[in-house]
């Protein structure tokens, strides 16, 4: 597959546009209200019970009868007898007749009779004497329920309580298709008695570094390796895009190795994201191994010229060959899980996902925005040495402020710390090759 077009020039968009157009969004599924954060919904959720559900107190106080209250002040206060408790969740309720009242918390249904709650703060809270600011615990003043109570302000019909229906009618929609779910919606769904919802699920991408000089952090490096920051880095940046992601630990370069590795991650991959080995090296394993399926490009950009994309076979369904004889019937679509091949330096492979990789999982995701922000932002440094047509993404420090950038680090794909203490990339164009500091640039927002 990569003969022929070996010594085209892809652009980054037609790239992009090359991968976006090869994916589609992932079947729905019915998930658990939190494992669906983040996730769009595919369907539109009615509420089915009126929220609240039944008239309740906004308060901590006494529910009354309005007329029992009028004309009430400090110094002729409504005085009524106290007939019980309505806490949160009471199921059996006292009707409140005239002249007397119910103690009621937060949340707790009107009692039959009340009309309205008289915050605690407005009585004598039944002690006989001044304002309260609140009740004792009910657990340790088991007698505080009786006796009279002094009301020192009216209330009118309403006052300090919830109508049923006030948040959402029954019948109403409470989220429409398309829908992202972040905290608040959730919210909405536990409230309205959804504990599933229909959600494009988030992508499984499984991340496979390749190099022979690669030692996980924590352990001792010998001579001549270094840390594998690459599958961290990505994994990492996967999760932040949205999707469920697993770290495979770094493949020797060894292109039978890293074939097994890759056919045995299939299984749990929507998406399969490799770096390193994609070069003209000797030592190329992922271009040695998946020439037939991957797609190797030359792209004007930089970094991330070598970028491999296609799709790997999953299992292609053997067992439909003569099974049934249907002659009529489909053959079962074969599962093709797409491979996006980074280069390996860590500024390049960071640059790539940016650019590539997070696009597409949001692709599968069906949820927007698919790209990152870009503002126009004055650069503080001279930008020098962009290569002619070659689209450069330099690290840079954005200032929401001020609306300026200040390149961080140079131009090396192997700036790791750079690359870490950046929260965008400065987008130098194909045609140019200097920037004069003051001049106004593309920046893309990373976070
Ligand atoms: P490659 O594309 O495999 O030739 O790698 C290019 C450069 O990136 C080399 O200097 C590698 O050592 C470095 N590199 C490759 N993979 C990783 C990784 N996972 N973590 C850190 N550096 C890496
Ligand atoms: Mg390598």
């Amino acid at each position: 597959m990569s003969s022929g077009t070996a010594d085209r020039v892809w652009s980054v968009s037609e790239h992009l546009d090359n991968i976006l157009r090869q994916l589609k969004p992932l079947e729905p599924i019915e998930l658990q209200l939190l494992d669906a954060q983040g996730c769009v919904l595919v369907e539109d959720v009615m509420v089915p019970v009126a929220l609240p559900p039944f008239e309740n107190s906004s308060m901590d106080g006494y529910a009354v009868r309005t007329t029992d209250t009028q004309g009430a002040d400090a110094s002729h206060p409504a005085v009524l007898t106290v007939i019980g408790d309505v806490a949160a969740g009471s199921g059996e309720l006292p009707t409140v007749g005239p002249g007397q009242t119910a103690r009621i918390m937060t949340g707790a249904p009107l009692p039959p009779g009340a009309e309205a709650v008289v915050p605690v703060e407005w009585t004598d809270g039944g002690t006989g004497g001044a304002p309260v600011v609140g009740m004792p615990a009910a657990s340790r003043s088991p007698d505080a329920v009786g006796g009279e109570v002094r009301v020192y302000r009216p209330v009118g019909p309403g006052d300090h309580v919830r109508a049923r229906g006030s948040d959402v009618a029954a019948g109403e929609l409470a989220l429409s298709a398309g829908t992202v779910l972040g905290p608040p919606q959730i919210a909405l769904l536990a409230a309205v008695g959804r504990a599933t919802v229909r959600v494009r699920p988030r992508p499984r991408v499984v991340v496979v570094s390749t190099g022979s000089e690669l030692v996980p952090p924590g352990e001792e490096l010998g001579p001549g390796r270094i840390h594998d920051s690459n599958s961290y880095m990505l994994t990492a940046a996967a999760r932040e895009a949205g999707a469920q992601s697993y770290r495979v630990g770094a493949v020797a370069d060894d292109a039978e190795t890293f074939r097994a590795t890759v056919e045995d991650q299939l299984i749990r991959a929507d998406i399969l994201v490799t770096t390193g080995g994609v070069s003209v090296g000797a030592y190329d394993v992922v271009k040695e191994a998946l020439g037939e399926e991957i797609e190797f490009r030359k792209l004007a950009m930089q970094p991330g010229k070598p970028q491999g994309f296609g799709f790997i076979d999953a299992g292609a369904r053997s067992e439909a060959e003569g099974d049934g004889g249907d002659a009529e019937a489909a053959p079962p679509e074969p599962e093709r899980t797409p491979l996006l091949a980074l280069p390996g330096n860590p500024v390049s492979a960071y640059v790539s996902f940016e650019l590539f990789v997070r696009p597409a999982i949001r692709t599968l995701m069906g949820v927007e925005p698919v790209f990152r922000t870009t503002v126009r932002a004055v650069c503080e440094g001279d930008l020098t040495s962009s290569p002619k047509g070659r689209r450069q993404f330099l690290r840079g420090r954005y200032h929401p402020a001020t609306g300026r950038v200040t390149p961080v680090g140079g131009a090396g794909s192997h700036l790791v710390k750079a690359l870490a203490h950046a929260n965008s990339l400065i987008v130098v164009p194909e045609d140019t090759t200097e920037v004069a500091a003051g001049s106004e640039v593309e920046v893309v927002l990373l976070d």
